[in-house]
């Protein structure tokens, strides 16, 4: 399939992409293309303007603010695995960018389009959520900074509001005692996952976060099981308790798959 026909603009700057979104109702943005070019291609979500942010360089900048690092949108997978972007997150980052679908794709999808698509089992809103990251978004009232837990609101859904672009994403360093680990259940190599867990834990600064992704609507904590973690309890029972939660109609196989990747990223961070 072809697309329906569309204008096309490549702003050189974030203002301007901004200011081309607000004068285009029916407007998109681009950037590695990679989920939004089969949904073009396939009329399931028909556009009149097109605003490609693919050469803005400010997309594509990385600061390093001290406590905290900004990585740009624009970053795509690629420069994360190859070790080009920073990684706040001690190779936490490196690694979840390596295992997103294969090199192709990674060249060209960028960390800020996996985070606005906001699918339910994609990497980086997964990795983003376990190292408490701030989206900074940029729009026509100006700059906001969204704590990754409220930008993801459910299925393909987040909180940006209308002609908001993320410019970035402030992440916290981890100390050099900090243990992560990312386990992706996938049923073949370069596929979404079918069950992610993502752990961080930090018994020197007590924070501990426990993300599943792939369960429910969006990727989501795991409260009650972090703090079992960060106590040295089981979190066997927490787990059960919370993925009930979570899952609209749980079956015993998707059950079994997220509490045994769950288990296998706890096991890894505490050493069990
Ligand atoms: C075969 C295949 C396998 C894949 N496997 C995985 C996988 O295993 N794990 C995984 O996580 N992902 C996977 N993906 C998705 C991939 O990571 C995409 O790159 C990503 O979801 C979208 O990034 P993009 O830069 O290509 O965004 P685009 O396709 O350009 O845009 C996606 C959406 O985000 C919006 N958008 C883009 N950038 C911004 C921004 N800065 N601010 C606001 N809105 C923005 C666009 O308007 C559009 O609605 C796969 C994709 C394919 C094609």
């Amino acid at each position: 399939m072809k697309p329906s026909t569309f204008e096309y603009g490549c702003p050189p700057t974030l203002d301007d992409a901004i200011g081309l979104l607000g004068k285009n109702s029916d407007s998109a943005l681009i950037a590695g293309g990679q989920s939004l070019v089969p949904l073009l291609n396939l009329r399931l979500a028909p556009f009149d303007y097109i605003v490609d942010i693919g050469r803005i360089a400010e997309l594509r900048e990385t600061r390093d603010l001290g406590d905290r690092v900004f990585v740009g949108a624009g970053l795509t997978h690629a420069m994360f695995e190859d070790g080009i972007a920073p990684d706040p997150g001690n190779g936490l980052m490196r690694k979840a960018a390596g295992n997103i679908a294969y090199r192709a794709v990674r060249c060209h999808g960028t960390i800020g389009g996996s985070v606005a698509m906001a699918d339910p089992a994609a990497d980086w809103p997964a990795v983003l959520l376990a190292l408490g990251a701030l989206a900074i978004c940029r729009g026509p009232q100006g700059e906001r900074r969204v704590a990754m837990d409220e930008l993801l609101v459910g299925t393909y859904e987040t909180s940006l509001r209308p002609g908001e672009i993320i410019a970035g994403f402030e992440i916290f360093k981890l100390p050099a005692s900090a243990r992560t680990s990312y386990v992706k259940f996938n049923k073949k190599v370069g596929a979404f996952a079918t069950s992610l867990a993502v752990v961080v834990h930090d018994v020197a600064n007590v924070t501990t976060r426990v993300v599943i992704a792939g369960a429910g609507p969006r990727a989501s904590l795991l409260h009650a099981t972090a703090a079992a973690l960060a106590t040295g309890a089981g979190t066997d029972a927490c787990i059960a308790r919370e993925l009930d939660a979570l899952m609209p109609e749980p079956d015993a196989y998707s059950c079994h798959l997220h509490q045994t990747t769950l288990g296998r990223a706890i096991g890894e961070v505490s050493g069990a």
